[in-house]
């Protein structure tokens, strides 16, 4: 897919699916910390986790989460999955963000988006992806996170050859004016959600399959073993 096709792809995929913000009425250390929660799990388990963690603590804070006791968070967030490796996280973020009146977030998220994204990433269980999606989510900066969904998408829509993190990134932002990228990225996970699944993507209903490689590779396949011309049949 060239930059033009991606273009109409995602004005395509913008108009279909109707901006969801997830992180609207949330504070950017709830982002922060409903990101910590999403990794490798479900969004339904995270959003449970996330209510759990809530109830038990109060009010999700640095100053509350650091006075809650390791153990009462991993029983508060188990249905969010990796309770035992999420809650030392938690812990550590909440204890380092809550010194000088628990603003630290604030302040870090104020900083240019580099720098900005450095300190995130200095914080223990803060990688790259938490650390854009609170970028993006919590404060508007144009980074452009990837997730599972866009991940595999990219790969289909051929927009890169290696599938590290910050490969895939670079390449969306890229062509993403900075305007969009929060948009665009939503737009690309509830196509992953609702058409382009991991397995048997719904091609025959996708809106932008004419620029999709992915079909057209498939569809090219499919014609030359129709034909009998696949290189395999040739050979035989
Ligand atoms: S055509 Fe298929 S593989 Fe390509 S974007 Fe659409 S659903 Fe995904």
């Amino acid at each position: 897919m060239n930059r033009r096709a991606f273009t109409r792809t995602m004005r395509i995929l913008e108009s279909r699916y109707p901006v969801e913000d997830w992180s609207r009425g949330m504070t950017s250390f709830e982002v922060l910390i409903s990101t910590i929660l999403s990794q490798s799990t479900t969004v339904a388990n995270e959003r449970r986790g996330f209510k759990d963690l809530r109830s038990r603590v109060g009010m999700i804070t640095p100053q509350r989460i650091a006075g809650t006791p390791e153990a009462e968070i991993a029983t508060a967030i188990w249905h969010a999955g990796l309770a035992k490796q999420k809650a030392p996280r938690i812990s550590a973020v909440a204890r380092a963000l809550q010194e000088g009146r628990g603003d630290r977030l604030r302040r870090i998220l104020e900083l240019p988006t580099d720098r900005a994204r450095l300190e995130l990433m200095a914080l223990s269980g803060v990688g790259p992806k938490t650390a854009d999606v609170v970028l993006a989510m919590a404060a508007g900066h144009p980074t452009f996170p990837v997730d599972t969904h866009i991940a595999r998408i990219a790969r289909r829509w051929n927009l890169v050859r290696r599938t590290d993190y910050e490969t895939i990134r670079a390449a969306l932002e890229r062509w993403t004016p900075p305007g969009k990228r929060k948009a665009w990225h939503l737009a690309i996970i509830a196509h992953g959600r609702a058409l382009c699944k991991a397995r048997n993507p719904r091609c025959g209903e996708c809106p932008v399959r004419r620029d999709c490689d992915w079909y057209r590779r498939r569809r090219t396949r499919a014609q030359r073993s129709r034909r009998g011309t696949s290189p395999r049949a040739t050979k035989d």
